[in-house]
């Protein structure tokens, strides 16, 4: 049986692989999620990291 798990959780330091510096400016997080609510409406945009764009690493 074969039982694929998602992994959505952030490694932050791969042990045997080593990872490019995060992107100073989104912390490595490729950007940013924006509040754009207006009128009542409660909306959440991505803006992707302009240092980076997006990658989280520099
Ligand atoms: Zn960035």
């Amino acid at each position: 049986m074969t039982k694929r798990q998602a992994v959505t959780n952030r490694i932050d330091q791969p042990p045997d692989q080593p990872s490019p510096p995060p992107c100073e400016a989104c912390s490595g997080d490729g950007g940013t999620v924006v509040d754009t609510s207006s009128d009542g409406v409660t909306r959440e945009s991505w803006k992707s990291c302009g240092s980076c764009h997006g990658t989280g690493t520099r």
